[in-house]
């Protein structure tokens, strides 16, 4: 007994099949009202998973994969940069903050 049920965030059939319904029923959990693909998404944001961005070190311009994203202003570094950062802070004063751009 496969159910077709519509998703209320995107609006598509999707298809629950017999086992899984059993399973929502055996858990005393109500049937879901969202696809797959829409609860897959509801579960990454709920673990605070973020979108990758394609950005550019701030410091040597090389591009680079990053969380935070270009509209949150945040400064990124690339690995060696950022490794180059570390090298350069005095672990006796503390960390500088990481506005503090590297003088090469
Ligand atoms: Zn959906
Ligand atoms: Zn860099």
């Amino acid at each position: 007994m496969e159910k077709t049920a519509t998703c209320s965030q995107c609006g598509q059939q999707f298809l629950l099949i017999a086992m899984e319904l059993k399973f929502y029923k055996r858990m005393g959990y109500p049937e879901p009202v969202n696809c797959p693909k829409c609860r897959h998404k509801k579960r990454q944001e709920q673990r605070g998973w973020r979108d990758f961005h394609k950005r550019v070190c701030d410091q040597c311009g090389r591009r680079i994969i990053t969380i935070y994203s270009p509209q949150s202003g945040d400064i990124v570094y690339c690995e060696k940069c950022f490794q180059d950062y570390c090298n350069h802070v005095d672990p006796l004063r503390g960390l500088k903050p990481p506005e503090t751009k590297i003088k090469a």
